[in-house]
């Protein structure tokens, strides 16, 4: 049988990281506030708000950190009710927890987006929203943006795991109030941890600039309005959630390989979802109308199967060497709603739960190639028939 691909191993980090570290190494001049200016930091700051389109951008030290201070910038009262997806990563309601907020959540279809109706009834008792955009899933940002402005409700986007996706030509992460990236190892860019938020907003990231942590005068660094930042000198708390210029000089120099990275996965991704769609126990949700996706993974949702012959499927491809996560059956999976426990009154949100059962996830890395690929659809197509039992596949 043929060893099926590493989908753990990343890609090495551009070369040009390495003179950067090694200067700073030199140097020792690892704090962004140091140097009087072109600290790492802020010029990774200025590359990445040009790169996506914004205006501001703040590097912190992760994207939770980075929805945190979104939160905290919008000056949200204790206990203000934030309307997040039931379909996210355990670290969004947990950013909300950390602002002091209470996380409600919504149901999200089989197509791992918002469901609008039930996001538009639950609109009414919230200040905030955050939309998470998992896996890099883009629900209708018309539509949520529409029904938020009408409210006057804020939206932060969730772009953690959604960097060079786009909606209608913009990035994803740039329409909303504030937009706020991941550069944790599994994301678009790898800087092992790190975070980085966006927005037009002056008066927005100036605060959030100063409870990142930019003590005393270290805002006269960032190039936003300084009255904004004088207006709020000595008034918000330091939650120092800095970013280290070591991780700006790992991030800068992908900064040019991100339009490579999307186009090689989303050619990845299309391939082998080509080929999944063919079986008739598989059905892999296409883009929204003006939706252009940038995966690093698969999603598929598994059709007419048990909950036997999920667990089966499962099997069956990681005993050919394929990793498949079912994210409501794999143990204490962070994604699955119901493990987060450490929230106080958790709904139950039946359409969420039963895509959950049935979602499946495969990483599929940007740097595979097309044998790689399809010997990953070749396992994930034997493993489904073979869980599907002969019987049906032969199409009864
Ligand atoms: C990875 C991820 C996060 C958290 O990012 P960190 O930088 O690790 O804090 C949040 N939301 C989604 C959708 C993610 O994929």
């Amino acid at each position: 049988m043929q060893q099926a691909p590493d989908v753990h191993q990343a890609e090495p980090i551009p070369d040009a990281a390495r003179d950067a570290v090694e200067a700073l190494l030199q140097s020792g001049d690892l704090f962004r506030y140091t140097a009087p200016e072109n600290a790492p930091v802020s010029l990774l700051e200025t590359e990445f708000a040009a790169l996506i389109g914004a205006r501001y951008a703040l590097a912190v030290s992760s994207c939770s950190a980075a929805l945190f201070l979104s939160l905290k910038a919008l000056g949200l009262p204790r206990d203000a009710r934030v309307l997040i997806p039931g379909f996210t990563f355990a670290a969004v309601p947990s950013s909300v927890v950390h602002a002091d907020c209470v996380p409600v959540l919504c149901e999200v279809g089989d197509d791992y987006r918002v469901d609008l109706d039930d996001f538009t009834a639950k609109l009414e008792n919230v200040q905030a929203v955050i939309i998470s955009h998992m896996r890099g899933h883009t629900s209708d940002m018309d539509a949520i943006m529409a029904a938020c402005d009408a409210r006057n409700v804020p939206v932060i986007e969730d772009a953690a795991h959604s960097l060079g996706t786009r909606w209608g030509g913009r990035n994803i992460g740039t329409i909303g109030r504030a937009g706020c990236f991941s550069f944790q190892s599994y994301k678009m860019i790898n800087a092992g941890e790190g975070g980085i938020m966006v927005s037009d907003d002056a008066d927005l990231i100036a605060r959030a600039v100063i409870l990142s942590g930019a003590y005393e005068h270290n805002w006269k660094k960032h190039p936003v309005l300084q009255d904004a930042f004088a207006r709020w000198q000595n008034r918000l708390p330091l939650y120092n959630l800095r970013m280290s210029n070591l991780a700006a000089a790992v991030i800068r120099p992908q900064l040019p390989e991100l339009a490579r990275r999307v186009r090689q996965g989303r050619a990845n991704h299309d391939h082998v979802a080509a080929r999944l769609s063919a079986s008739p126990w598989i059905e892999v949700p296409t883009p929204l109308p003006g939706e252009e996706r940038a995966p690093d993974s698969i999603q598929f949702n598994l059709r007419g199967l048990s909950d036997d012959q999920t667990r089966a499927f499962v099997e069956a491809a990681a005993a050919r060497g394929v990793g498949v996560q079912v994210f409501g059956m794999s143990t204490d999976n962070a994604r699955a709603f119901w493990n987060w426990r450490f929230l106080p009154d958790l709904p139950d949100l039946p359409r969420t739960r039963a895509m959950l059962m049935r979602a499946c996830d495969v990483r599929l890395p940007v740097h595979l190639d097309r044998a790689e690929l399809d010997l990953i659809a070749d396992i994930l197509l034997d493993a489904v028939n073979e869980a599907a039992g002969p019987a049906r596949a032969f199409g009864t």
